[in-house]
């Protein structure tokens, strides 16, 4: 028996990662999720692959030893960050530390996110910002995991995997941070809707892509995308990725089985500090959350370039719930997603009337006054 039989798998990469023979590779299935692949005629049935089944690993409390609000002193920064920068200031210090940092960046020509290593601020600049599809992270997980002075930002079983994979070769592992993860979504959602984009709104060529545009605020991000002619921008209240992305109509299976929302394999997990606490904050704040001895260390250093205080329980944001449900809709959203269908018409059938509408009734709502919505809320 080897990783393909697992059932609650998030294409996180790590079996690739600890077998011995070298014969697991990492590609996207027909649903548009990572999968590992086995090459059953070297397989020795060891069983190393299998990790991810058994509880091993180490894992800590999220927060275990403090939470922290971090917000960049560079507006610019902010500004170009999804939540505060804080992740973006945590990577820049490593990186004067001489780490070789390995984070997440968007590659227009192939419309996907792959990790990539940085030596230098320039080689940081593509990762800041969230990028909502699953990262191809195997080449940066091997390079993170025999390079105990790297640093690894990523998803928090991409995270779990390095130290998996570390603890069972005795070496240190690098400076890990995870993020607060709502999950992944299907590659076939995203193509269908850059489908869309060129069709509807005559976008051309390759795209550049930002998930998290605040030109309207932090809380109404945007998603905007750019043939550098013609730009599409869209509230993530209005858009159709992000309405059934946050929906999660499509999301990995393995995200609604995640066990890595209250326990982290991270030094640091980093989020938006969503909640009461700033929501009048329309630039955006960055949750830190210090797992291990190594992270609280390093963000006590982030006071430098970072407006950065510690948070009591009472003004944390409300705790990630264990299990996602997943929707009833979603098998059909997959099945529809597997056919021709254009995305304004899967939206029709499973959300029941035309994009315009949603739209339309946020609109109305943007009208009534903030303090009358929260009293309503
Ligand atoms: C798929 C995904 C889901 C998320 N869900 C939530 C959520 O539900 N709640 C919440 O509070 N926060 C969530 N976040 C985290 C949040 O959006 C910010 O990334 C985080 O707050 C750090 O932002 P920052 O401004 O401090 O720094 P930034 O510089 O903006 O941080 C970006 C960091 O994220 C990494 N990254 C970006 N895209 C990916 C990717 N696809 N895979 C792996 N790593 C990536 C980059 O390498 C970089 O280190 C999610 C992020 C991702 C990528
Ligand atoms: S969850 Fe990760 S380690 Fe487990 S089988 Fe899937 S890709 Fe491999
Ligand atoms: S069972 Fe062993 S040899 Fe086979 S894929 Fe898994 S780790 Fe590799
Ligand atoms: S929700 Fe969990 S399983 Fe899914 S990508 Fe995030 S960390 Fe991985």
């Amino acid at each position: 028996m080897n990783c393909t039989s697992v059932s609650h798998c998030s294409g996180c990469s790590g079996c690739a990662l600890l077998c011995p023979s070298d014969i697991v590779k990492v590609e996207e299935n027909a649903d548009g999720f990572l999968r590992p692949i086995v090459d059953e005629t070297r397989c020795t049935d060891c069983g190393r692959c299998l990790a991810c089944e058994s509880a091993s690993g180490s894992l800590y409390k999220t927060g275990g030893l403090g939470v922290f609000s971090a917000a960049s002193n560079d507006e610019g920064t902010t500004a170009a960050c999804s939540s505060g920068g804080g992740a973006y200031e945590l990577a820049r210090l490593l990186l004067g530390r001489g780490c070789v940092v390995h984070g997440a960046v968007y590659n227009p020509e192939s419309a996907c996110v792959k990790h990539v290593a940085a030596r230098t601020e320039d080689g940081l600049t593509p990762m800041r910002g969230s990028k909502y599809l699953q990262s191809r992270a195997l080449d940066a997980m091997r390079e993170g995991a025999s390079d105990p002075d790297a640093a690894f930002f990523g998803t928090p079983c991409q995270v779990a995997a390095i130290r998996r994979a570390c603890e069972a070769s005795v070496t240190k592992p690098p400076v890990l941070v995870d993020l607060i993860c709502h999950g992944v979504p299907s590659m076939l959602l995203w193509r269908k809707h850059l489908s869309y984009l060129r069709r509807k709104h005559k976008l051309r060529g390759d795209l550049t892509v930002n998930f998290r545009d605040k030109a309207k605020g932090w809380h109404d991000f945007s998603l905007v995308v750019s043939d550098g002619r013609r730009t599409y921008r869209k509230t993530h209240w209005d858009d159709l990725f992000f309405r059934f992305f946050l929906r999660d109509l499509c999301l990995d299976p393995g995200c609604h089985a995640c066990p890595y929302r209250a326990e982290s394999a991270a030094d640091v997990r980093a989020g938006d500090f969503w909640g009461k606490r700033f929501r009048d904050n329309e630039r955006g704040v960055t949750l830190l959350a210090a797992n291990t001895e190594r992270g609280l260390a390093l963000l006590r250093d982030l006071s430098e370039t970072c407006a950065l205080s510690p948070e009591d329980p009472p003004h944390l944001p409300p705790p990630p719930k264990d299990g996602l449900p997943v929707p009833g809709k979603r098998a059909m959203t997959m099945e529809l997603l597997r056919t021709d269908t254009p995305l304004e018409q899967i939206h029709h059938r499973i959300l029941g009337h035309a994009p315009a509408f949603t739209s339309l009734k946020h609109k109305v709502l943007k009208l009534v006054p903030k303090a009358v919505r929260r009293a309503l809320k």
